[in-house]
């Protein structure tokens, strides 16, 4: 059956998730979907929250993680840590280009810079998603967005479809702040990504160009491509965050 076309009656169970803990949400979806619900996991600054929360209620749902070629080292260190804590099922999903090569071949320079960012996420980002998706056809995604993070997510529901990935995109941590994700992480002894305490609140690819610290006061996402007008990769934009709809 298509996934999108699926009858839940998605008014109702928004309403109902709004004032929903996240791990009552985590627990409807394992239940609806089974098998049939994936996560993805950037493996960045709290990503061992959603990762427990989904491990409790699906010990192996399937976690995808974008390989772009551009990741942190310490990112890498912190899913191998997560992985053996957890007993994750981690799927990982690489670019098809070598990275040094990619670079030669857009003319981008400096490796520690991007000058598109538009065109290296939709090649050794988006391109991986989509592929996974494809390859693993879920009925759901469970996501770990968040409204407080950034102005293009402050609308997002609960539950919606995705007609991108013909299935239905599931984000339970949306309402929560910085302070209940400390005090789940505290209560779990959850590890943060080993460059949370350097300042970075939101963590993707290496080039400063798309990954910096966080000064005080700004918005978590503010640290993604600062010099750029773009505060989503791509891979999370569903009907809800793109006008577009995608
Ligand atoms: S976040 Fe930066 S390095 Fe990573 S895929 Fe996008 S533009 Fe490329």
């Amino acid at each position: 059956m298509d996934a999108v076309a699926e009858q839940l009656d998605l008014p109702t169970l928004n309403a109902m998730f709004e004032s929903s803990d996240p791990q009552k949400i985590v627990a409807w979806a394992a239940a609806q979907f089974g098998d049939d619900l994936v996560m993805t996991s950037s493996f960045g600054a709290e990503s061992a929250l959603l990762l427990h929360m989904a491990t409790q209620a699906l010990p192996a749902i399937r976690v995808i993680m974008i390989d772009t070629g551009y990741l942190f080292p310490e990112t890498w260190q912190h899913m191998e840590a997560l992985r053996r804590r957890l007993d994750l099922n981690v799927w990982v999903y690489r670019t098809r280009n070598d990275p040094i090569a990619w670079l030669r071949h857009a003319g981008e320079e400096n490796p520690a810079w991007r000058k598109d960012v538009d065109a290296c996420c939709a090649a050794n980002k988006i391109e991986p998603m989509e592929r996974a998706m494809k390859d693993l056809a879920p009925r759901a995604w469970l996501r770990g967005i968040r409204r407080n993070q950034a102005e293009t997510r402050r609308s997002a529901p609960f539950i919606e479809p995705s007609r991108r990935y013909n299935c239905h995109a599931i984000s339970p941590l949306l309402n929560w702040t910085g302070r209940e994700i400390y005090g789940y992480m505290k209560k779990h002894e959850l590890p943060y990504h080993p460059l949370y305490e350097k300042g970075y609140l939101s963590i993707g690819c290496n080039p400063l160009s798309c990954t910096r610290p966080v000064q005080a006061g700004e918005d978590p996402r503010s640290g993604r491509w600062s010099e750029a007008d773009k505060v989503e990769c791509g891979i999370n934009l569903t009907n809800s965050l793109d006008s577009a709809n995608l």
